[in-house]
């Protein structure tokens, strides 16, 4: 009889640095362009939108951050987060293979997203910062920057795309019981907004147009600054306490992964198990194969193009080079709406290209059908997003018994599922269907990318 495994560090044996796989890489980041004068930007031009602490991680070369006290303080609330061997999942599947996983459902907001929402919110508050604005598009991370804005006495500005703030009232609940102001994007609140709803009063909203509408606020007020939930390499960087504890857990485990797999939106709870593995075996470690999971409806790293792109929809940020569905492309409705998003995170784009990793993508249908297997032998309902890593982590350990290899994979579970139940509820009614991106919209969204001189 399996017995449940669970590897526990205690609170002391909690990383004390973030990883960084910037100095690790064998070639630097293309740099990020200004969009007006197509030249590399400098602090600067960032310094409207973030902190300077968050501006030099963007930056930062160093191999070892360090985690300030504080947010190490707020980090124990749910750190280290468990590692878990799933024996009962390997007995349904029938698999020699060992999966472990490493489950991040266990923070407050329930998902990865406060790994980054703390140290965000913290650097704002010591640079004097009372107001940040932000956008939401599930929910997750608008919870998570609610939630680490009441714990640093600021104001939070919240941005939900129309869709989601009409058929999840509960996330807004919770968004309010931290004290934030949830507003459904587009808003009159901003010129941006005034205009799409001027086109279309009843738009449905998109990420894209959410993004711009709280960069409008953020550069008005001194006060006032911007977070993001993912993309960017501060952001990344945070959620690498995700595998750096980790690879603790396995030494715990006496085991070390040949598979790594994680789910990827903008790229952030995939970056922070993966790219301390990354860097292991840059630095002459053991090598993992590290494998991207992404939805086939909204599928970046595996159908788009490696280009300098904007990261909204109003072309007011940056451009930096990643992959893209085009910042016009707009995906089909999707049930893990943490990942539909246009663009890939620099930092995995650029790994990508340079042959450290590689993407799947799955139809959400299927998603949801590893992520119901997994419930019913693990106990755990995973958020829509995880799905992925779950079907993901479920195709490696089938192809192990296929192969009669007793291989070890490890997965991050970013979230549970508990807000995401009338997703299931569609799923188990036959009515979550997979929806096929629009062809020809991707190929205009592609041929509009901005030129950029080589
Ligand atoms: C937001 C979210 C994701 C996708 O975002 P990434 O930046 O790619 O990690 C995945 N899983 C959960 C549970 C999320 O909340």
């Amino acid at each position: 009889m399996a017995v449940a495994t669970k590897y526990l560090l205690n609170e002391n044996q909690m990383p004390k640095f973030w990883y960084n796989l910037q100095a690790d890489l064998p070639q630097p980041l293309p740099a990020v362009l200004h969009p007006g004068t197509m030249q590399p930007v400098g602090p600067d031009d960032l310094s409207p939108l973030f902190p300077m602490a968050l501006i030099e991680q963007e930056v930062s070369t160093e191999r070892e951050i360090e985690i300030p006290e504080p947010v190490r303080d707020i980090y124990r609330l749910w750190r280290p987060a468990p590692l878990y061997r799933a024996h009962r999942l390997e007995k349904a599947l029938g698999t020699p293979a060992r999966i472990y996983y490493k489950y991040e459902g266990v923070s407050p907001a329930g998902s990865h997203k406060p790994n980054t929402a703390i140290p965000q919110a913290f650097y704002n508050a010591e640079a004097g910062i009372r107001r940040l604005t932000t956008e939401t598009g599930a929910g997750q991370w608008g919870t998570s920057l609610s939630f680490a804005g009441s714990l640093f006495d600021m104001e939070v500005l919240v941005f939900q795309v129309r869709v989601s703030y009409d058929q999840k009232p509960y996330r807004r609940a919770v968004m309010e019981t931290y004290g934030a102001r949830c507003l459904a994007s587009p808003s009159d609140q901003t010129a941006y907004g005034r205009s799409v709803l001027a086109e279309r009063p009843d738009h449905p909203g998109s990420l894209g147009i959410a993004i711009s509408e709280a960069v409008e606020l953020a550069v008005q007020r001194e006060d006032t600054k911007y977070a993001l939930g993912s993309v960017l390499n501060h952001v990344l960087l945070h959620q690498t306490v995700i595998g750096l504890e980790a690879m603790e857990q396995m030494q715990m485990a006496d085991a070390w992964p040949d598979v790594v797999v994680g789910c990827t939106g903008g790229g952030s709870n995939f970056a922070g198990i993966a790219f301390p593995f990354i860097g292991h075996a840059l630095r002459g470690g053991r090598k993992s194969r590290i494998v991207a999971v992404e939805p086939a409806a909204c599928p970046s790293l595996t159908r788009g193009k490696y280009a300098y792109d904007f990261g909204d929809t109003a072309h007011m940020t940056p451009l930096t080079k990643m992959h893209t569905l085009g910042s016009t492309f707009t995906p089909p409705s999707l049930h893990a709406g943490g990942l539909r998003y246009h663009g890939m995170a620099p930092m995995v784009s650029h790994v990508m290209e340079l042959g450290l990793m590689e993407a799947v993508a799955y139809s959400q249908v299927d998603c949801f059908a590893a992520g119901v297997a997994f419930a019913r032998a693990e106990g755990i309902v995973p958020a829509p997003e995880a799905n992925h890593a779950v079907k993901g982590a479920i195709e490696e350990a089938l192809r192990c018994k296929r192969e009669g290899r007793s291989e070890t994979i490890l997965f991050g579970l970013s979230g549970h599922g508990h807000f995401d139940m009338a997703s299931y509820q569609k799923y188990f009614a036959g009515e979550l269907r997979d929806e096929a991106y629009d062809e020809k919209e991707l190929a205009m969204a592609l041929a509009g990318l901005p030129s950029v001189p080589a």
